[in-house]
C-alpha cells in the first residue's frame, strides 16, 4: 500500500498577515502592482516550502488568491460583466479589484454579517462559503454567457512551483460548484451554461498535463449539499468530459464540510482516480469508503479537522484506521486534513501568552501538517520513529479530558437541572404585551436603533491607547462616559422613543462578551481570512462557559441614569457567540450553546434587577448556523431557538425582550423565528423594499417587528419620504400596531455626519405616519 500525506489548501494571508498589508497599501496607492505581486509570490513560495519541510507529499498550488478563489475562477473563465474594463485576454488587477470591491473602494461594515457591501456599486455580491465564516464573491452570469480562458491560473501556479523545484497538485474549483454558487442576472439557470464552460476546463487540464502535472484536485464541495438529479447528472457529464479529454491526467475530486450521503453513488461512479472524504464531518462515511471504495481509487482521507483548532489524538486515529487499511492492501492512500486549511490560523508560534495547557491542546495550519506526517510514518510501518510524538498527542488529549480549566462542575450541574419552563416566558405574548405597554408607555410606531453608534477614529484611538497603557482606565472610562452621554442627549433631542447607550466600550459584539466569560480564550495572532484583506481572530471556546460577574450592567445603569426614556440593554445571543468562535469538539455544539445561553441568562436577570426594562439579544448568526443539509435543519433550529429562549425567558412579563437579525431569508425558517418568542424582532429590510416582510405577513407573525427603513451599508442619508414609503409598504404586510421603526442594523461603521440626519429623518417619518393614524 502506498501512503502519502496530502494537503488541500493552505491559508493565504500569511503568518504576519503580509497579504492583508500589501493589499491595503496597494489600494491606498502607497505601493505599486509589482510590489503587491512580489509579496504574493513570496507567500506562495514560503507556503510551498513550509509544506515540503513538514513532509507533505502532495502540495497544492493555485490555492492562493489575492482576494478570493471563486472570483479568481470567474475571472479566469471570463465570467466578467460589461463595465469593468475587460474585453479579452488577461484581466488587469484594476478589473479584478473592481469586481471585488467596487469602483470606489470598499467600506464594508465589519459586524460580520454576510451581506455587508461596500459603497462601490459595482462590487459583486458577497456571501458565505458553505457553512464557514469565509465569504466569496458571487459570480454573475446571464443566459447568453460565453466563457473563455483569460489566463491559465492553475498552470501558472504549477509552473511557478515547479521553478522552485516543487511538484504540486493544482487545485481547481469544479464547474458544477462554480455554476451553482453563482447567480444569473436574468433569472436563467446557471447550470444551463455547463456545456459552454467545459471546453475551458478541458483546455486548462490539457495545458497542465502538457506542462507535466500528473494530478489535479478538482473541488466539488457541492457534493456535500442536497443535489437535484440534474445537478448530479451535470457532475457526471463534466467529469466524463475531463476523462475523455485528458485521460492520463489523474483527478482527485474533493468534497468537504459534510458527507457525500445520497451523492455518494454519483461520486463513486465518476471516471476519476481519486476521491477525498471529510472524515471529521463524515466519520462513518470515511470508514465505509476505506472498505468499500473501488480498489483502483486513490482515497484521500480527511483525518484532521481543517475547520477547528484542536490537536488530534493521533493514537486514537491510528487505532481506528489501522486495522481497516488491510482492506486496501495494494491501494493508494492519502492522509489529509478534512478540508483546505484556509479556515485556520497560520501557526502556534506566537501564542506564548496562551495558557500552556490550552496551547498544548491546539493545532493550527502548520501543526496540522506535522500531525499528518506523524500519521503517515506510523501507518507506513515507522511507528517507533514517531512514538514520542504520538504519546505527546495522547497526553494532550488526556490533559484536556481531565482539566479543571475545561470542566466546571457548577456549569455541568446547572445544565443538568434545566427544565423546559426555563426556556419559556411566563405568559404568552398576548398577556405580556399590555403589561409592557403599561410599563413603557410608548407611542404607536415606536422608534429605536439597533445598538451601536459610530466607532469613530477617536473612539478607536482611545481604546488602543488604553490597551497600550497610555490612557489610564479612569481616563478611558471618563472618555467613554462623555461619548455615551452625548449620544443620549442627541437621541433625546431628536425624539427617539427607546434609547441605546451606543456600545462605545465594545471592540466587537462577540469578543466583548467572550472576554468576560469563563471558558473562552484569545489568541495573539490567530487570524483567519474572512474576505479579501479582512481577517478575524475568533475566540476559542475551550471549556465550560459561565459568567463570573455582570458584563454590561454598569454601562446600562449609567446610561439609564442619564435619561428618563427607556434605555435598551444590549447583549449578543448564544447562537451568535457560538457561530463566530472556534468551538470545543469534546462535547456537542448544542451543549456549548446552552452553556452560553445560561451565562447570558444571568446577565439578562441582572439587567432586569438593575431596572433595565428592555433587553435586546442580538442573533445575527442564527440563520448562517443552518446545516448544509435540509434534513438537519429542524434539529439545529430546535436547539438554537431553545438556547435563545433560555437566555431571554428569565424576565418577568413586563420586561420587553428584543432580538435583531441582519439580512436573512426568513421564508423557510419562519416557524423558528416565531419560536424565538421575542417581543420585538428587528430585521434588515430596506434594500429588499420590505419584501422580506412577506414571510412575516404570510404567517401572521404574532409578535412585534422593526423592519429596517435605513440602509446602513450606504453613506447616503435617506429622505423622510423614502422612509414613509417603506413604512407604508411594511404596513401593507403587517398590522401597524405591530410595527417599530428602526435602521437595518447597528451604526458603528457609519459617520456621525450621516447618522445624525438619517436618524432624525427616520423619527420624522414615524411622526408623520402617526399623525395620519
Ligand atoms: N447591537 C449590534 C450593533 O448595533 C448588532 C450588530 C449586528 O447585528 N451584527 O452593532
Ligand atoms: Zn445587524
Amino acid at each position: 500500500m502506498s501512503i502519502k500525506t496530502a494537503n488541500l489548501g493552505f491559508p493565504r494571508i500569511g503568518r504576519k498577515r503580509e497579504l492583508k498589508f500589501a493589499l491595503e497599501a496597494y489600494w491606498a496607492g502607497r505601493s505599486d502592482e509589482a510590489t503587491l505581486l512580489q509579496v504574493a509570490r513570496d507567500l506562495r513560495q514560503r507556503h510551498w516550502r513550509l509544506q515540503q519541510e513538514h513532509g507533505i507529499d502532495v502540495i497544492p498550488s493555485n490555492d492562493f488568491s489575492l482576494y478570493d478563489h471563486v472570483l479568481d475562477h470567474a475571472v479566469m473563465v471570463g465570467a466578467i460583466a460589461d463595465g469593468y474594463g475587460w474585453t479579452q485576454g488577461p484581466v488587469s488587477l484594476h478589473t479584478y479589484f473592481s469586481l471585488a470591491r467596487g469602483e470606489r473602494g470598499s467600506d464594508k461594515a465589519d459586524c460580520g454579517c454576510a451581506n455587508h457591501q461596500g459603497v462601490g456599486r459595482a462590487a459583486l455580491e458577497m456571501t458565505k462559503w458553505f457553512d464557514t465564516n469565509y465569504h466569496y464573491l458571487v459570480p454573475e452570469f446571464d443566459a447568453g454567457q460565453q466563457f473563455s480562458l483569460t489566463e491559465n491560473r492553475p498552470l501558472d501556479a504549477f509552473l511557478e512551483a515547479k521553478a522552485t523545484g516543487i511538484h504540486t497538485r493544482p487545485v481547481i474549483l469544479g464547474p458544477v460548484t462554480f455554476l451553482k454558487l453563482g447567480k444569473a442576472r436574468d433569472g436563467s439557470d446557471p447550470l444551463d451554461l455547463l456545456d459552454r464552460l467545459l471546453p475551458v476546463y478541458r483546455r486548462i487540464l490539457a495545458e497542465l498535463r502538457g506542462a507535466g502535472a500528473d494530478w489535479v484536485q478538482i473541488d466539488e464541495p457541492c457534493l456535500a449539499l442536497d443535489l437535484t438529479d440534474r445537478e448530479r447528472d451535470c457532475l457526471t457529464r463534466a467529469f466524463t468530459a475531463f476523462a475523455e479529454a485528458v485521460p492520463d491526467l489523474r483527478i482527485m475530486v474533493a468534497s468537504y464540510y459534510g458527507a457525500y450521503g445520497d451523492n455518494l453513488a454519483t461520486a463513486l461512479a465518476l471516471p476519476v482516480e481519486g476521491l477525498h472524504v471529510d472524515g471529521i464531518r463524515a466519520a462513518a462515511e470515511l470508514k465505509q469508503l476505506v472498505t468499500q471504495a473501488p480498489a483502483h481509487m486513490t482515497l484521500s482521507l480527511g483525518l484532521l479537522d481543517g475547520r477547528n483548532v484542536w490537536r488530534a489524538d493521533l493514537d486514537a486515529i491510528l487505532r481506528e484506521l489501522g486495522p481497516r487499511l488491510k482492506d486496501r492492501a495494494g491501494g493508494q492512500l492519502q492522509l489529509a486534513p478534512s478540508c483546505s486549511l484556509l479556515h485556520l490560523p497560520y501557526d502556534l508560534a506566537d501564542e506564548v501568552a496562551l495558557d500552556l495547557e490550552l496551547r498544548t491542546s491546539l493545532s493550527f495550519a502548520t501543526e496540522k501538517l506535522e500531525e499528518l506526517a506523524v500519521l503517515k510514518a506510523a501507518l507506513g510501518g515507522n511507528r517507533e520513529a514517531v512514538e514520542t510524538k504520538i504519546a505527546a498527542s495522547v497526553r494532550a488529549a488526556a490533559v484536556r479530558r481531565g482539566s479543571r480549566k475545561v470542566h466546571d462542575p457548577l456549569v455541568g450541574g446547572r445544565l443538568a437541572e434545566l427544565t423546559p419552563e426555563m426556556a419559556k416566558r411566563r405568559s404568552a405574548f398576548a398577556v405580556r404585551r399590555p403589561l409592557q405597554a403599561d410599563h413603557l408607555a410608548l407611542p404607536p410606531l415606536p422608534t429605536t436603533t439597533i445598538g451601536s453608534f459610530p466607532q469613530t477614529a477617536e473612539v478607536r484611538a482611545a481604546r488602543a491607547a488604553h490597551q497600550r497603557g497610555e490612557l489610564s482606565y479612569l481616563d478611558y472610562r471618563a472618555f467613554l462616559e462623555r461619548e455615551t452621554e452625548a449620544a443620549i442627549r442627541w437621541q433625546e433631542d431628536i425624539g427617539l422613543d427607546v434609547l441605546v447607550h451606543g456600545e462605545f466600550e465594545r471592540n466587537d459584539m462577540v469578543q466583548y462578551f467572550a472576554e468576560q466569560m469563563s471558558g473562552f480564550a484569545f489568541t495573539r495572532n490567530g487570524w483567519v481570512q474572512s474576505y479579501g484583506s479582512r481577517c478575524v481572530r475568533p475566540p476559542i471556546i475551550f471549556g465550560d462557559v459561565s459568567r463570573p460577574r455582570p458584563m454590561t450592567v454598569d454601562w446600562a445603569v449609567f446610561a439609564q441614569s442619564k435619561t428618563s426614556k427607556p434605555m435598551k440593554g444590549m447583549l449578543t445571543g448564544p447562537v451568535t457567540m457560538l457561530q463566530w468562535s472556534f468551538v470545543r469538539d469534546d462535547i456537542p455544539r448544542d451543549e456549548v450553546c446552552r452553556q452560553i445561553a445560561l451565562a447570558i441568562r444571568d446577565e439578562v436577570a441582572d439587567l432586569e434587577k438593575a431596572g433595565i426594562g428592555i433587553i435586546q439579544i442580538d442573533e445575527p448568526a442564527l440563520r448562517e448556523g443552518l446545516p448544509l443539509r435540509r434534513a438537519d435543519w429542524a434539529a439545529y433550529l430546535a436547539w438554537a431557538t431553545e438556547s435563545f429562549r433560555l437566555s431571554a425567558s428569565v424576565v418577568s412579563d413586563s420586561t420587553q425582550i428584543h432580538t435583531h437579525m441582519c439580512y436573512s431569508e426568513f421564508n423557510d425558517i419562519m416557524p423558528a423565528i416565531v419560536a424565538l418568542d421575542a417581543d420585538i424582532i428587528s430585521i434588515e429590510t430596506s434594500r429588499s423594499k420590505m419584501e422580506l416582510l412577506n414571510a412575516f405577513g404570510d404567517t401572521h407573525y404574532p409578535n412585534e417587528i422593526g423592519p429596517g427603513v435605513y440602509d446602513i451599508h450606504s453613506p447616503r442619508v435617506p429622505e423622510v419620504d423614502e422612509m414613509v414609503d417603506l413604512l407604508r409598504a411594511a404596513a401593507e404586510r403587517i398590522d401597524l400596531s405591530q410595527l417599530w421603526v428602526n435602521p437595518d442594523c447597528g451604526l458603528k461603521t457609519r459617520a456621525w455626519a450621516e447618522v445624525k440626519p438619517a436618524v432624525a429623518n427616520m423619527v420624522a417619518a414615524a411622526r408623520l405616519l402617526r399623525q395620519r393614524l
